[in-house]
């Protein structure tokens, strides 16, 4: 996501709700495409590992 919202978390099984939380929240999206999740995953990986 485009909008600078960060988090964190020991674990992409931790980090992943609290995403989908945000986008509800801050965006109004009711689901996370695969396609983001994939850029998701991918901006997670470059930043914790
Ligand atoms: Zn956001």
């Amino acid at each position: 996501m485009n909008c600078g919202f960060e988090t964190s978390a020991k674990t992409k099984e931790e980090l992943m709700p609290k995403i989908v939380e945000h986008a509800k929240t801050a965006h109004g999206m009711t689901s996370i495409p695969d396609d983001m999740k994939k850029k998701v995953e991918g901006a997670i990986k470059k930043k914790m590992f």
